[in-house]
């Protein structure tokens, strides 16, 4: 049989792209920058972030992971201070590294939201930041690192994630960092995102999304921390029946320039700490209304009430919206760093 006239041709112009399709597809670049935490908290030694790496199965079929270590600590020893310094870190390498398709970074899962959230504020890329951790360590049965961390890769290096602010990876779920919270001391499904639900979910076929935060975040944000090498100190107090208020005075007394109180329900304290509020107002302590019940928001409210006729609204106390007591003192200290002005501080509390 004679082969047909336009064969030849055909098999011209078809093989310079069948050749094309069997090159390797190149894969997204994703650096990990270790922390610490339980994650890379081997009994008599803490493993490294190559070390870490190593430990996960087939992840050069996802991306091509890089390694950095920036500290290996429990998260409890993370400092303000080291939140600066790895924000800059994180922002220098997205600005240098225009190819890199994302980062990972690990943490011990108690103060996971901490750190998390502060930079959901400053990092300024829309390129994904994704927070990771363990609930069991490495070498005990069940260890959860290994899973998480190939999860946080495939996350940061999807599509689908970019814009979506920094987020955080545990047991096959994805939090926004706004709203993520450790929930439970031990389970590895500590984490949850309060009221509002996880994000999306790392599934066997892909990562998938059924949601995004509508607050500003990472490039939408206004703190910029390139040029700030120390934030200025806020502290937290919790509001119980009986809580003295001389605790606040006693921050402020040591140099806090911000308080967020913890308090119950949707903004109450006790006398003694209402009392406190307005003496640090008038010396010119930033105070943050947030709950300590884990949902909800705290706004201003009209003066109604024993308590408001006794003590009318401070004229500077900032209603913290639904944010965390924890989160909230994260969005003071920066808040701090431009302003002392309550009303702007408001603005930031209805914005982030
Ligand atoms: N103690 C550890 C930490 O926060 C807990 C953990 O990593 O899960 O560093």
């Amino acid at each position: 049989m004679r082969t047909p006239r336009i064969a030849l041709p055909l098999c011209l112009v078809l093989l310079p792209l069948a050749v094309e399709a069997a090159q390797p597809v190149e894969l997204p670049a994703v650096r990990l920058i270790a922390t610490g935490g339980t994650i890379s908290s081997r009994p008599g030694g803490r493993l490294t972030a190559a070390e870490l790496v190593a430990l996960v199965p087939a992840l050069d079929r996802h991306v091509r992971a890089e390694t950095e270590q920036f500290s290996n600590l429990p998260s409890s020893e993370l400092t303000v201070t080291a939140w600066l310094a790895l924000a800059r870190r994180v922002n220098r390498l997205l600005d240098e590294r225009p190819a890199l398709s994302g980062i990972v970074v690990t943490s011990g899962t108690d103060t996971l939201e901490e750190v998390a959230y502060f930079l959901h504020l400053t990092v300024r890329h829309t390129r994904p930041v994704v927070v990771v951790g363990a609930m069991r360590p490495p070498g005990t049965l069940g260890y959860d690192g290994a899973a998480n961390l190939l999860h946080a890769f495939r996350v940061a290096a999807a599509p689908a994630s970019v814009g979506r602010g920094v987020l955080v990876v545990l047991n096959a779920e994805i939090h926004s960092a706004r709203d993520v919270t450790k929930a439970n001391a031990q389970g590895l499904d500590a984490f949850g995102s309060r009221e509002y639900g996880r994000l999306g979910v790392v599934g066997h076929d892909r990562v998938l999304y059924y949601g995004r935060t509508d607050r500003r975040h990472t490039w939408r944000s206004e703190f910029d921390v390139s040029a700030i090498d120390r934030l200025p100190r806020v502290d937290v107090l919790l509001a119980y029946q009986g809580a003295p208020g001389d605790l606040i005075v006693a921050a402020a007394a040591r140099g806090a320039a911000g308080v967020v109180v913890a308090a119950s329900g949707a903004g109450s304290m006790s006398p003694s700490q209402l009392d406190a509020t307005r003496l640090v107002l008038r010396r010119g302590v930033a105070v943050v209304v947030a709950s300590r019940t884990g949902g909800g928001r705290v706004v201003p409210r009209p003066g109604t009430g024993p308590r408001k006729r006794r003590l009318p609204a401070p004229p500077r106390r900032v209603m913290g919206e639904d944010l965390s007591p924890v989160k909230a003192r994260v969005l003071l200290m920066l808040a701090l760093t431009h302003t002392r002005e309550q009303a702007e501080i408001q603005r930031m509390f209805q914005e982030y």
